[in-house]
């Protein structure tokens, strides 16, 4: 199997091209028609298996075809400088830590090449006036901790009203280091789109309860990959 004959977008297979990838690995291969097809996706993957490219691949290749979206206009209420300082981000990705949310953002920054698509990336534990000129400057995709991210909702600096793709990453993880109040914060956002308007995906090592528990709240009729 190639990348060359899969059914991704042009402007992305030249992109993975750039990077010298030339074979998916197992579960970029069965995630790219999953979530092509408008799935919700549960995987259980390690690291180093390729599961970046196996949610950034699809969730891609489905934004450059789709487009941007506008902001809604019901959100437009409040202050009114707030609309031009607020972002809109397309794409969510949620990860536990400062070293993982940068490298996915690093890949995202690869493979949205040459796209309308604006990875961004937001942690805690750094200065967030850095990290708000950042955003402002365009967040289309954005890579975050979920404790940073509540923190620029609150803020009112991000909305979630647009989202469509929605990934927890090394969800496991994530809840062994005490996120889950946050990550149901974020989820439950009044603007997030529920299960029905949005795409959720979730990759995690192990597959315990409080796993099942997450993908039973946050994914709809979700395909189950273990590779
Ligand atoms: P990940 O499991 O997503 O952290 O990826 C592990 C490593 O494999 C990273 O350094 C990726 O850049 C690399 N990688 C991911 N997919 C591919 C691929 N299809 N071909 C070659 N290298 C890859």
């Amino acid at each position: 199997t190639t990348f060359v004959n899969s059914p991704l977008d042009p402007v992305l297979l030249e992109n993975i091209a750039s990077a010298h990838y030339t074979t998916p690995t197992p579960v970029q291969k069965y995630s790219v028609p999953i979530v092509a097809a408008g799935r919700d996706l549960m995987a259980c993957a390690q690291t180093g298996s390729g599961k970046t490219g196996g949610f950034l691949f699809p969730i891609l290749s489905s934004s450059f075809a789709q487009g941007p979206r506008a902001p809604p206009a019901e959100t437009d209420t409040g202050y009114s400088y707030s609309r031009s300082r607020k972002a809109y981000p397309t794409a969510l990705i949620l990860a536990p830590t400062r070293e993982l949310v940068s490298q996915i953002h690093d890949e995202a920054r690869k493979f949205a090449y040459r796209s309308w698509v604006r990875p961004a990336v937001v942690y805690g534990g750094a200065d967030i006036s850095q990290q708000l000129r950042q955003i402002e400057r365009g967040c289309d995709l954005l890579s975050a901790t979920p404790g940073r991210l509540v923190d620029l909702i609150e803020r009112g600096r991000i909305s979630l009203a647009n989202i469509r793709y929605l990934v927890l990453d090394e969800a496991d993880r994530m809840l062994d280091m005490g996120f889950e109040p946050q990550i149901r914060r974020i989820v439950q956002q009044e603007d997030m789109p529920g299960t029905t308007e949005r795409q959720t995906l979730m990759f995690s090592a192990t597959f315990p309860r409080d796993i099942q528990m997450l993908a039973r709240d946050f994914l709809k009729d979700y395909v189950f990959l273990s590779v």
